[in-house]
């Protein structure tokens, strides 16, 4: 079948839309139409040639966050059928690894991803998945909406879930950089955890409006940061820390504000690397960790927190054809929510 996409032919240079052929799917292989694919800020820095997973080759159909309609499949494929709408797990690993095996293809360190290492991604009217495994079907769920929940939903929950599990549920915890992940990282804090105290914070007034709205208890600029957990924990520190910017500045302000046996969780990638007090860390037992995707349960688990109405989807639509306008948006971080193609 021909198609068109938006693809990544040159990093520092817009997508060009192009036309895609793709051969009949075999075996477990499937072909869905997208309806919804999410952007996500990893997609700008591969278009600028950073943030780039090992195996990464260009030209490259962008997008990780999808959800499509299943056109047609191989003669192996159990469970789904043609007309079937499905969320695409963008995490697929080997299969073969200790850490596909213990149920995390998001370890595994040969993983592939769509758009981002080895099968182009949902900036696309078509899209190739290898193996209809990866796939969960979502009904008659909205698709923009569920498009950003594949990864930033995912992503979000794999990241609580690495705070929660050791924290007193009166603690309180800071999520740093409100822009499209944060959307779901403070909803699903506060649906988790719904007594922690989250401290969201930002810099910049409207995304510290959009904060509250997603139930941040506090909602801070960098400078007030130190103080404020001063006043809030009596001196104690935050129990936990997730950073969703993670630039050497950011890591090194949510470390120093730590409690003792306190946890910060790094989901951003925007710094290379980042100078930490190791006298502090060491002697009050921080732990620092970094956390990327969820499971596929774990992408399960937060479509049904949002069909169970626990979070919402806040979407900005664009057209296949305005993925250039996307890109140029999260680079500007005009947007509040996440930013979902749609193709006609
Ligand atoms: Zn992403
Ligand atoms: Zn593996």
């Amino acid at each position: 079948m021909e198609f068109y996409a938006m693809v990544l032919s040159d990093f520092n240079k817009p997508l060009i839309r192009d036309k895609i052929h793709l051969d009949n799917p075999q075996g477990n292989e499937v072909i869905i139409k997208i309806l919804a694919a999410g952007m996500c800020g990893t997609d700008l820095g591969i278009s600028r040639g950073i943030e780039l997973k090992p195996g990464f080759q260009l030209p490259m159909i962008l997008g990780h966050e999808n959800v499509g309609e299943i056109v047609s499949i191989g003669d192996s494929v159990q469970d789904y059928n043609i007309g079937d709408r499905v969320a695409v797990y963008p995490a697929w690993g080997c299969g073969k690894c200790r850490w596909c095996r213990g149920g995390f293809p998001n370890l595994c360190p040969y993983q592939t991803t769509p758009g981002q290492t080895g099968y182009n991604g949902g900036y696309a009217e078509y899209m190739l998945v290898p193996d209809y495994r990866w796939l969960y079907g979502i009904g008659s769920l909205d698709p923009i909406h569920v498009a950003p929940l594949v990864d930033a939903g995912t992503t979000s929950l794999g990241a609580v879930k690495k705070i929660v599990s050791s924290v007193s549920p009166v603690s309180t915890i800071i999520i740093n950089g409100i822009g499209g992940l944060a959307t779901y990282t403070v909803q699903i804090m506060k649906t988790v955890m719904p007594t922690v105290n989250v401290i969201a914070v930002s810099r910049k007034d409207e995304h510290l409006e959009f904060a509250k709205k997603l139930g941040a208890d506090i909602v801070v600029k960098p400078s007030q940061l130190k103080e404020t957990v001063g006043m809030v924990t009596d001196g104690e520190g935050a129990q936990g820390a997730i950073d969703l910017v993670s630039s050497s500045d950011t890591v090194q302000m949510l470390n120093s504000v730590l409690s003792v046996n306190g946890k910060l969780v790094l989901v951003g990638a925007y710094g290379k690397t980042s100078n930490i007090d190791v006298f502090t860390t060491m002697v009050y037992q921080h732990s620092i960790s970094g956390s990327n995707y969820g499971t596929y349960q774990d992408m399960i688990d937060v479509i049904k927190m949002y069909s169970m109405k626990r979070i919402k989807s806040y979407v900005v639509e664009r057209k296949l054809e305005d993925a250039n306008v996307g890109l140029e948006a999260i680079s500007s971080g005009t947007v509040l929510g996440r930013q979902v193609i749609v193709p006609d």
